[in-house]
């Protein structure tokens, strides 16, 4: 038997399912909002609400956005013709960051991994392939974190991508081998942006 009434314990197990939240936290967090005016609550569950009813994925890249193209594909002063390739959409804002990039992006919404049965169609490859087929695109910029799955994924692209004749390159390693873009600092992302090599 449960010490808490049925809505407290489904408050709190809600919280349970969010990433790093524990049993105790969870608790913590939904007496907290229990405390809390109607008008806070209705604020809070709005943000919520709105968030997942008004974001979408932008047609032409994948990020996420209000506006369907996102904000830099609609950007005239963007380069369109270099594309970076990145399996997140917090890997969009990671390179954002370093204020150095000009081009678009393109976001994979994942990266090949056989052994979590993740393949070539399950993420935004094919649509990069017909994104780059009706474009000029000049240059692909492969900005997948170097973990096994990131690698394998920007060699998948590279071999796709090069019989068309169009310039492939790979971020450096300044970043640490098993690392996330999402929290590699801006002055270590800016150089693994200049230092990339044709691949
Ligand atoms: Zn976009």
């Amino acid at each position: 038997m449960s010490l808490y009434a049925p809505s407290i314990e489904k408050l709190i197990e809600s919280f349970e399912k969010l990433p790093s939240i524990g049993h105790k936290t969870a608790q913590r967090l939904a007496f907290y909002m229990l405390d809390l005016s109607n008008e806070e609550v209705k604020e809070f569950t709005d943000a919520i609400t709105n968030a997942k009813k008004n974001l979408k994925f932008c047609s032409k890249c994948f990020n996420i956005s209000d506006t369907d193209p996102c904000n830099i594909c609609s950007n005239t002063r963007r380069d369109e013709n270099t594309i970076c390739v990145v399996e997140d959409v917090r890997d969009v804002l990671a390179m954002e960051r370093t204020h150095e990039f000009h081009g678009v992006y393109h976001v994979l919404h994942g990266s090949i991994s056989p052994i979590n049965g993740v393949g070539p169609d399950d993420i935004k490859i094919k649509e990069l392939l017909s994104r780059i087929m009706n474009s000029n695109v000049k240059e692909i910029i492969l900005a997948t974190n170097p973990r096994v799955e990131g690698e394998a994924t920007s060699m998948y692209i590279s071999k796709l991508i090069k019989p068309l004749g169009i310039k492939v390159t790979r971020i450096a390693r300044g970043i640490p081998i098993g690392g996330d873009l999402e929290y590699t600092d801006e002055i270590t992302l800016t150089k693994a942006l200049e230092g990339r090599s044709e691949i």
